[in-house]
């Protein structure tokens, strides 16, 4: 990993803050601060490479203490220029980190449990984060049209965020989304385009589109700005850590669609060590999937290092990824830090949704449900330790995928006590 000990002054004319190159996961090259994505040498995926500001955590902590209530609280850590948070944006992060005790007990889990609630988000999903930073990205190297392949939730962050950023967005989904999840990447104003086929088809299109003259100029936030996106995610480790007093977590339950948030949570935390804003003491990952896209899953419990691609088929749209980009890296850190990656059916994912409703007061969409479902799972299987702090992501809103639960009123009736008595809720 790329943090670096170094002592040195990061100004404020940096458009990338202390980000000080991109460097090759597989080989380790390096590259210049640009939007691309690929080892020139070896093909691996690049990420940014720091100069922390390492020496003075406590300096670090009270900085960040005493920052905006949202992402930028982290923008020391983050490859976005010092004045980042006086831009307009949509200010995201900084979302709830909710003591779970009802789940807990329903769970048997007696170590503390925790729901990272991050459906409240401005456009109510997790990724308005990585959008964040993708777009300061964006800014700095000049592109005026932001544009993502999506399962939904990235093509309404996108939207919202180029609306507030006063740029153009082009997005492009899958045909066949939610309801919600269409009508949230449309509304902001953006150009919308259903892709017929899967989001693997979608995501194939858009690496075509940045080769050819129709796609020049554009930042995909996921594709040629997919380093940058990442980091993003970062912040849900720096978060969590945060608000547990800055303390690391024993257990964290992820949901896995390409894989880059698990990876990214797992740099944010390995960093915070390497400042020393956290004590080092073991923590485990474990990645969850739907049953009906469950390829990272599979490969871990065959004990396989490469990822078979599936096409996916279940009610967690926004986890349907059916060849994830960054699947090796998951079984990687699932296996590292003696995590384990599971995936329950579309049924345990509506189960997961009503138990984290009913405990809680937490309407999530499939994707919580699919974090909620895993977690039961791994308790059963032994493989979670319910003497442990776990924290649980919720990464997106129920409201967004309203056909995956049927709920309704107990009685329809005229408005008159006999009528309420005569229906036998009296
Ligand atoms: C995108 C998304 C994720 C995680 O996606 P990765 O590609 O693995 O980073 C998780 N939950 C929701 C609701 C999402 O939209």
């Amino acid at each position: 990993m790329a943090v670096q000990a170094v002592e040195r002054a990061v100004s404020a004319d940096r458009p990338f803050g202390p980000a000080v190159a991109l460097s090759c996961r597989e080989c380790g090259e390096r590259f210049a601060l640009g939007p691309v994505f690929a080892c020139t040498s070896c093909f691996g995926p690049l990420e940014v490479a720091y100069e922390l500001p390492a020496g003075d955590p406590e300096g670090l902590r009270r900085r960040i203490e005493s920052g905006p209530a949202n992402l930028w609280r982290y923008a020391p850590l983050l490859p976005v220029p010092a004045g980042v948070a006086a831009e307009p944006n949509l200010e995201p992060g900084f979302t709830r980190l909710v003591r779970a005790d009802r789940l807990a007990r329903e769970l048997g889990v007696t170590g503390g449990l925790f729901v990272k609630d991050d459906s409240g988000n401005p456009t109510h999903s997790f990724k308005d984060r990585v959008v964040a930073v993708a777009v300061e990205a964006a800014r700095a190297f000049g592109f005026t049209t932001l544009s993502c392949s999506s399962t939904g939730n990235l093509a309404g962050a996108v939207g919202a965020a180029a609306a507030r950023a006063g740029l153009r967005s082009c997005v492009f989904i899958p045909h066949d989304l939610e309801a919600g999840k269409v009508v949230m990447a449309a509304v902001y104003g953006g150009d919308l385009v259903g892709i017929e086929g899967t989001y693997d088809d979608v995501n194939r299109f858009c690496s075509e589109l940045i080769g050819d003259p129709a796609g020049e100029g554009w930042g995909f936030v996921n594709v040629n700005l997919r380093p940058y996106y990442g980091e993003g995610s970062k912040t849900l480790a720096y978060e969590i850590c945060e608000q547990l007093g800055w303390r690391l977590p024993d257990q964290l339950v992820v949901p896995v669609a390409s894989g880059s948030q698990l990876t990214k949570i797992d740099k944010g935390l390995r960093e915070l060590v390497a400042l020393g804003l956290v004590e080092d003491r073991p923590y485990r990952i474990f990645g969850a999937q739907a049953a009906g896209c469950a390829p990272v899953a599979r490969a871990f419990k065959d004990g396989h290092d490469v990822v078979r691609p599936v096409r996916p088929d279940t009610i967690a749209k926004s986890l349907a990824i059916g060849n994830p980009a960054d699947g090796p890296y998951v079984l990687d850190i699932a296996r590292r830090t003696g995590g384990a990656v599971e995936d329950v059916t579309d049924e345990e994912v509506v189960d997961g949704i009503r138990l984290l409703a009913r405990t809680e007061g937490i309407f999530a969409e499939t994707a919580g449900g699919v974090t909620v479902g895993v977690t039961r799972k791994l308790l059963e299987l032994g493989l979670l330790d319910p003497s442990l702090t776990t924290v649980v992501l919720n990464t997106g809103d129920g409201l967004k995928t309203l056909d995956a639960v049927s709920a309704g009123p107990r009685a329809v009736i005229r408005p008159s006590v006999a009528a309420f008595r005569a229906a036998g809720l009296g």
